[in-house]
């Protein structure tokens, strides 16, 4: 039997890392909205830096803000090379208004069950939450593997990857935290972390590089969030999936994606897959089968450019043994 893991009903491009005026960035929400509005977006996580703001003046039809921000616990300069680690989360209030928000005291940096305890305390709020650029933070498996009650994990930031030159493609952080970490379920995303240095139409802008596209009903801020907490959405920085299906009968899973470069599978384990295409050809769809101790898959398609598309990691126990 087929069943559909990325819901063909609408799509909705969104961002959900961006900063304004209200901290480091240099747009006002109001003109970074427009920005993202007239690109096709259909919504946008504004996410300024510790303080929590609400942004009801600014929802539309065809628009809807998330309301976040971004929590920063900085440990002290210790580090060799002359800085200190960091942990960055975003929180994303899962109704539109009249939301309060306690931000509880920010733990140290070593307290890892405090760091854990804060999570919780803002998730109880009724927040959801995101693990930000890990490779930014220069931080690594000891600092993310035993993060708990995380929702999202950045696994590409264009604002770290076009601003400051990194590499950020942390699809390895995400498969220690599978692998790992105590985080389930948990969710990727690729995200712009916009502080438009460059303005939105300059090629060098740090916008309009990371999205998710969401699989949902009807553009509402309820039923973005409904996607976003289901994982029913992939992540890109330029290819298109248009169909994710497992057959549970024949244990298979089928991808179709606007043409491409590869289309590939990765396991729990070592055990992968790969469709490539031929020299000068693209790929649209493939089928991989499924082995009972994959424990999970996710798939990840590239375009000719070097660009990703990934999945979110989906369980087989989940699947199949429903
Ligand atoms: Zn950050
Ligand atoms: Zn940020």
């Amino acid at each position: 039997m087929k069943q559909v893991l990325i819901s063909e009903r609408n799509r909705y491009k969104g961002n959900l890392h961006c900063h304004t005026t209200l901290s480091d960035g240099r747009l006002t929400p109001e003109e970074i909205c427009e920005a993202y509005r007239a690109r096709g977006y259909a919504f946008l996580a504004l996410s300024d830096h510790d303080t929590y703001y609400e942004h009801d003046d600014l929802q539309r039809k065809d628009f809807v803000v998330l309301n976040a921000y971004e929590q920063c616990i900085d440990r002290a300069q210790r580090e060799p090379f002359g800085q200190g680690k960091c942990y960055h989360f975003n929180f994303f209030a899962k109704t539109p208004a009249h939301h309060e928000l306690n931000i509880p005291p920010v733990p140290d940096y070593e307290d890892k069950a405090g760091i854990n305890r804060m999570i919780a305390d803002i998730k109880a709020q009724d927040f959801l939450c995101s693990y930000n650029h890990p490779y930014w933070s220069l931080q690594n498996f000891e600092d993310y593997t035993p993060l708990e009650g995380v929702d999202f994990l950045e696994v590409f930031n264009y604002g770290c990857y076009i601003g400051d030159g990194l590499h950020e493609n942390q699809i390895n952080v995400y498969d220690d935290m599978l692998r790992w970490g105590h985080c389930k379920p948990l969710f990727c995303t690729m995200t712009d972390d916009n502080h438009n240095v460059y303005p939105p139409d300059d090629y060098r802008t740090d916008s309009f590089g990371g999205w998710v596209m969401a699989g949902a009903d009807e553009l509402s801020y309820e039923a973005i969030i409904a996607s976003l907490e289901a994982g029913d959405f992939y992540c890109s920085s330029g290819p298109v999936i248009t169909y994710l299906a497992v057959d549970t009968a024949e244990k298979t899973v089928e991808v179709r994606t606007e043409p491409a470069k590869s289309i590939s599978l990765s396991t729990m384990g070592r055990r992968g897959d790969r469709t490539e295409a031929e020299p000068g050809k693209t790929v649209d769809h493939a089928v991989f089968s499924l082995r009972d101790n994959d424990c999970f898959f996710r798939i990840e398609v590239t375009d000719a450019d070097g660009r990703r598309a990934d999945t979110n990691a989906y369980f087989l126990d989940d699947l199949f043994n429903k």
